[in-house]
């Protein structure tokens, strides 16, 4: 059984529509995915359509943008109820802080001697719900400024780049209850990923797991390298988590993040459907 918990459509910063990313799913041999947008559940309907229709088992899922000591972690939620009030209410200020703050984006980008308008921003996001750096860094590609996104955020607009304007993001602990009050499980995302490993330390995670029943830590991920990841996994056996492993998957924009490149055992998975039915979740 392949499973990877963590991939994201062009609803957010991915590329695909979620239908074509379960097709992708299909065609690289995977049985289960979780569709995990950043802070939307806007895709998770027709993923959960496509992947009725073509054979490949799609948890709902979403990556909620959170903070702890002043950096910003990722955490996702599984099985979440979509409609649960308290959680979209923190998610649309999560999406309108997302979006708010791209004019003070272009203009620090501007003293930087980057023109790069706002219209061009919303003009290679499409549409997109949720509009945030990735698409910034779409916009500075398509100008021909930087190569790639990953350029752009090291050079521009990573959280201690010139460009980078902080945005309104939900308290992890506060989180990790709201995820659980939506009737979901809660697994850190790549937990020692991107600066994470100084605040996410083991007692911190030891405290999240004890006074908010933190479910799971996601090990398996590109941020993580080998030595992270077995380290991440005993801690977790340690600390009883559930420990998942996932692509995020980001479709074109990030070709170094496949389907299915990392990918979540069996157990963990069976043990993470047990814990979102007995909170009455959808799984
Ligand atoms: P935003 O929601 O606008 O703050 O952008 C966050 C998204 O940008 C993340 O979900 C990643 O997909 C991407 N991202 C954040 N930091 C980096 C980085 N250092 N390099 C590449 N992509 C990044
Ligand atoms: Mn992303
Ligand atoms: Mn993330
Ligand atoms: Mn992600």
């Amino acid at each position: 059984m392949r499973i990877d918990l963590h991939t994201h459509s062009r609803v957010t910063d991915g590329t695909d529509t979620p239908t074509m990313l379960v097709m992708k799913a299909f065609q690289a041999g995977l049985d289960v995915i979780a569709l995990t947008d950043h802070d939307t559940f806007d895709g998770v309907a027709e993923a959960l359509e496509a992947g009725k229709r073509i054979g490949v088992k799609v948890l709902t899922g979403i990556e909620l943008s959170c903070s702890l000591g002043g950096q910003v972690i990722h955490l996702l939620g599984y099985g979440c109820d979509v409609w649960n009030r308290a959680l979209n209410e923190e998610l649309a200020k999560v999406r309108v802080g997302r979006t708010q703050r791209l004019p003070e984006m272009c203009s620090r980008l501007r003293e930087q001697g980057v023109e790069v308008t706002l219209d061009e921003v919303m003009s290679v996001a499409q549409g997109a719900p949720s509009i945030g750096r990735p698409h910034v860094a779409d916009a500075m590609v398509a100008k021909g400024i930087v190569k790639d996104r990953q350029e752009a955020f090291d050079r521009y607009l990573a959280q201690d780049k010139p460009a980078y304007v902080p945005r309104y993001s939900i308290e992890l602990g506060r989180a990790i209850d709201l995820v659980h009050e939506a009737k979901g499980v809660a697994v850190l995302a790549h937990p020692w990923g991107r600066g994470g490993r100084e605040v996410l330390t083991a007692p911190v995670i030891e405290r999240l797991t004890r006074e908010h029943g933190l479910d799971g830590i996601e090990t398996d991920h590109r941020d993580h390298d080998r030595d992270t990841r077995l380290l991440l996994f005993e801690l977790g056996a340690r600390l009883g988590l559930i420990r998942t492993g996932s692509s995020d998957y980001h479709g074109a924009k990030r070709p170094d993040r496949e389907l299915g490149c990392f990918t979540t055992r069996k157990s963990a998975y069976l043990e993470l459907v047990a814990r979102i039915r007995a909170r009455g979740g959808t799984a």
